[in-house]
């Protein structure tokens, strides 16, 4: 498993999921404002890049 890090373009909050080591996408939802991503891996940054899931 690794730690997705990502960046919630809602509020700006910073966010974390577990997933597995071969993911390179997830869904999660903000801590703070519980609005719905999809998050996906890119090389550089190592933040995950996220966008609102409607
Ligand atoms: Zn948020």
């Amino acid at each position: 498993m690794k730690t997705a890090e990502w960046l919630c373009t809602a509020c700006g909050a910073t966010n974390r999921k577990l997933v597995a080591d071969q993911q390179t996408q997830a869904e999660d939802r903000c801590v703070t404002c519980h609005t719905r991503h999809v998050i996906q891996q890119v090389p550089r940054p190592v933040r995950w890049h996220a966008t609102v899931k409607r």
